[in-house]
């Protein structure tokens, strides 16, 4: 039987901070924000800038449906709640189409309903005008612990690690037809010491998209930020013999030419390696 769809699409590749300038715009300046298409159903990682324009498309796509027709739920999980990966949430329009039911799903707070005050103290005066009480779709909130195997639809599995990322962090596994996309960015590793988390995470994986902030040149200077590097990227794809590795979370200062060239080294030690970008849609 023919394989269904399964792919990544990134929104968002910048790291930290939202960053558009006339020296990066071919990689882009949105922050975190992937799509994975499984068959025609859709999930969302991230709700960083590049959300808002993920959010536009879906608008766009709902506007050629009839009016009293039911569109697919939306899966939004969120890896953590630093800002660059939620900024954007107040500005996703399928929040404002009452027809839409959002989960939304989060595992790395603790305590009870944490995914909704997750949301609820992002949104609140005087840091943003409103609460999530503006928005007409129906918002399901769906916490989770690191750990647990999640199936958000039919024929996907959704497994959840712990990372080792300050205010703690959730990496991602999402499993469809045989096949494994690994989402595995704000995370920091010791040199020298490969995360064995993220390596049985990661194994076999079709894809694997993994922090790489910083090059090993210059994590002594940012050994405690939480990040990792584009070269240790390389030693976890191959350890967990993954198949493709996609370089994300790009330092904000980080141009174009500086990305290129990083990719060109980073083929040399693993050849089917790409530099995320926006725009950057990998199958699978
Ligand atoms: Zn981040
Ligand atoms: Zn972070």
């Amino acid at each position: 039987m023919a394989k269904r769809p399964f792919s990544a699409r990134i929104w968002g590749a910048r790291g930290t901070l939202a960053s558009l300038s006339g020296y990066n715009s071919r990689y882009g300046g949105n922050t975190a924000c992937v799509e994975i298409t499984c068959g025609k159903h859709r999930l969302i990682f991230d709700g960083g800038s590049g959300l808002r324009m993920m959010g536009d498309e879906i608008m766009a796509q709902r506007a050629m449906m009839s009016e009293d027709a039911t569109p697919d739920p939306i899966h939004l999980f969120f890896t953590h709640c630093h800002y660059d990966h939620i900024s954007a949430l107040p500005f996703f329009g399928p929040f404002f189409d009452p027809t839409v039911t959002v989960n939304l799903w989060s595992g790395h707070l603790d305590g009870p309903d944490k995914t909704r005050k997750m949301v609820e103290n992002y949104m609140k005066p005087p840091y943003f005008p409103v609460g999530p009480e503006v928005f007409s779709a129906t918002l399901a909130y769906r916490d989770f612990e690191a750990g647990d195997e999640l199936e958000p639809i039919p024929d996907v599995t959704v497994k959840t690690i712990s990372l080792n990322h300050h205010d703690k962090c959730i990496g991602y596994r999402v499993e469809f037809d045989d096949r494994a996309i690994c989402y595995m960015t704000d995370t920091t590793h010791i040199p020298g010491e490969p995360d064995q988390n993220i390596i049985e995470a990661c194994r076999d994986a079709d894809l694997m998209i993994y922090d790489a902030t910083y090059t090993d040149e210059e994590f002594p200077q940012f050994w405690n930020f939480g990040h990792s590097t584009w070269q240790e990227g390389v030693r976890l794809a191959k350890a967990a013999s993954a198949e493709r590795l996609c370089l994300f979370h790009h330092r904000p200062s980080r141009t174009d030419d500086a990305l290129d060239e990083i990719g060109k080294q980073a083929r040399k030690e693993f050849r089917k390696c790409e530099v995320g970008r926006e725009g950057l849609v990998i199958a699978v």
